[in-house]
């Protein structure tokens, strides 16, 4: 099959707008899994292209300072450290496009996708790294003090409250994680859960219990935020809608959303296997999916740890693949 590089050669304005670009790596993703896989297929001679997505720079564009990124003692602006890895990216010869895929035929190699200004392209390998969102409760405070009070990684933001008080949403294992890990550096954690009871398991609950400095508001919702430059508390009720309602204010700095997280999947589930709650299943400690040339990098796969640097490393795991899955056949 010809390629649009082939078909530019043979100057054919036909061939040119009639054959589908073939690539050899396809990004989609520009958290730190594209751009390190990026940086690594670059420097294995591939030319990588990545497609930055809805939220270019991923998740890490939404926090402030990044503590944890090792190799930056001061902590660096998480906006710069995703041009940083860009910059690292483009230096090693990958193409950053800015469209949006929108659809993925991956049911025969090269792999189709689609883009949401109608262009295709066809690829001999792909990485998926297209990250995970977190929830947000939807109230319109959350946008207003993001940054300055709201965040949803107690481990990327909690280093920012010592000695503060801080609250945290939700009753699953990941809020009674954040809730220990924030008592660990915060004067007081309040675990604000809608229901009665937590949902986490058994061990998690245990250390929520035992932690003198966690307060559960159980049956509580959060209906908003107030604050001057920052958040300075929370309007909460209690038992909502119920004849004995109650509305009250907490007093806290910061606000943890712990509410879960959605993989950014939908578009490959029609192939690639996910779990329950659609992360990308992979094979064992590889970034390999089911479909052989397919990997997939980052917290789009990644249930459990959702940092940078795991996500990072993922990105690495899968470039490697990539170069390998190439040499193997050939391309
Ligand atoms: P979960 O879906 O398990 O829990 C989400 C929590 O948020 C629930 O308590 C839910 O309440 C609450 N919630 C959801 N929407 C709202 C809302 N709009 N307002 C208020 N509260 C809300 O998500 P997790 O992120 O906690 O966990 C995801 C998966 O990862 C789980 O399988 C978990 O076990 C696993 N995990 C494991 C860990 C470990 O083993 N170390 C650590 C972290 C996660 P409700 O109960 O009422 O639905």
């Amino acid at each position: 099959m010809l390629n649009l590089n082939q078909a530019r050669t043979h100057n054919d304005p036909f061939l040119i707008n009639n054959i589908m670009e073939l690539l050899k790596t396809v990004i989609l993703g520009s958290g730190p899994a594209g751009y390190t896989a990026a940086i690594y297929a670059g420097r294995s001679g591939i030319t990588p292209v990545i497609y930055e997505g809805l939220q270019p720079g991923g998740q890490l564009t939404q926090t402030t300072d990044v503590d944890n990124f090792p190799g930056y003692p001061q902590g660096v602006d998480g906006n710069v450290l995703m041009d940083d890895l860009r910059s690292q990216a483009i230096r090693f010869g990958a193409e950053i496009r800015t469209t949006l895929c929108t659809a993925a035929d991956l049911s025969q190699r090269p792999f189709t996708l689609t883009f949401d200004d109608g262009s295709q392209v066809k690829t001999e390998t792909l990485i998926i790294a297209t990250g995970a969102t977190a929830k947000y409760l939807g109230l319109p405070d959350e946008e207003k003090y993001r940054g300055i009070g709201v965040s949803a990684c107690a481990t990327c933001d909690g280093f920012f409250y010592r000695k503060k008080k801080v609250a945290v949403v939700g009753g699953g294992d990941t809020a009674c994680e954040e809730a220990t890990y924030l008592a660990g550096l915060a004067e007081k954690v309040y675990l604000i859960v809608r229901k009665p009871y937590l949902r986490a398991s058994q061990a998690m609950q245990d250390r929520v219990f035992s932690n003198e400095k966690i307060e559960i508001l159980f049956e509580t919702n959060t209906v908003g935020l107030f604050g001057k430059d920052g958040v300075e508390g929370a309007h909460l009720v209690r038992r909502k809608g119920e004849p004995d309602e109650e509305k009250f204010d907490i007093a806290i700095d910061g606000f943890f959303l712990a509410i879960g997280h959605n993989p950014n999947s939908e578009i490959f589930r029609k192939w690639i296997n996910v779990d329950e709650t659609g992360y990308i299943k992979t094979e064992g400690q590889t970034p390999r999916t089911n479909i052989p040339g397919v990997f997939a990098a980052g917290d789009v796969a990644d249930p459990l740890y959702r940092q940078a640097v795991t996500a990072a490393a993922a990105g690495c795991k899968a470039a490697i693949e990539v170069k390998a899955f190439l040499d193997e056949h050939n391309s």
